[in-house]
């Protein structure tokens, strides 16, 4: 699950970004309105967080936009000012929900996941021939056989998912499961990819997810080849 947080106070961004990390989610934060819409347009975010106050474009006009260029994700608002106006406004332009500064975080995150249940397309069922993700259970299933993972584990299946066929590098792995530029020195993507091998893709003759020598790993379904 991927979720964009538009928020210019580095602090709230810092302690939003954080805790829903250690959810499991994956996370992008643009710290004002112009750079917010770029993401949006260009990534499938399951809910977007946007506080009301914003450098180059305010939250009220970024959610006008959103909503103008038919983006269908969730928005919850944030915002300093507990006034009715702002929040009126906010949902009338196609908000889902907001939340007044300063929250818990448990609030958000309850706010997130109601979002995301009722969410304007989803969460959906990812899929690839008989693997599949779902994102509200955070289970993953081979078959017929259901299998836990860990977050780091869902979140590198995610990305498998959302990009079949695709030669993913473990530089793009690594930045996008674990926010960290690729360090030759270790073999963490290595270490997850036989993780989830050994738990969703353990049959060598119905292999899904194939290296690519010297790159990365692809999901794809014919045989690898030596
Ligand atoms: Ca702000």
């Amino acid at each position: 699950m991927r979720i964009l947080v538009v928020e210019d106070e580095k602090k709230v961004a810092r302690f939003i970004r954080k805790g829903l990390e250690q959810e499991g989610y994956i996370v992008d934060v643009a710290e004002d309105g112009i750079r917010g819409e770029e993401l949006a347009e260009n990534h499938d975010y399951d809910c977007i967080i946007v506080d009301i106050m914003l450098p180059r474009k305010d939250g009220l006009e970024l959610i006008k936009t959103l909503k103008e260029k038919h983006i269908p994700s969730p928005i919850l608002i944030l915002t300093a000012r507990d006034t009715v106006e702002d929040r009126v406004k906010g949902l009338d332009l196609g908000a889902d929900d907001y939340l007044v500064k300063p929250f818990a975080f448990e609030e958000l995150l309850a706010r997130v996941r109601a979002l995301m249940r009722r969410g304007k397309y989803g969460p959906p069922e990812l899929k690839f021939e008989d693997l599949s993700l779902d994102p509200s259970t955070r289970k993953a299933k081979r078959g017929d056989k259901e299998v836990e993972l860990t977050l780091k584990e869902y979140a590198l299946l995610e990305y498998l998912l959302r990009n079949p066929n695709r030669v993913l590098s473990r530089a793009m792995i690594s930045e996008h499961v674990w926010h960290q530029s690729f360090d030759t020195e270790t073999n963490v993507v290595d270490v997850y990819i036989n993780h989830l091998r050994s738990k969703i893709d353990n049959d060598p003759s119905r292999r899904l997810i194939h290296t690519v020598r010297g790159v990365g790993y692809v999901l794809k379904k014919e045989e690898e080849k030596e």
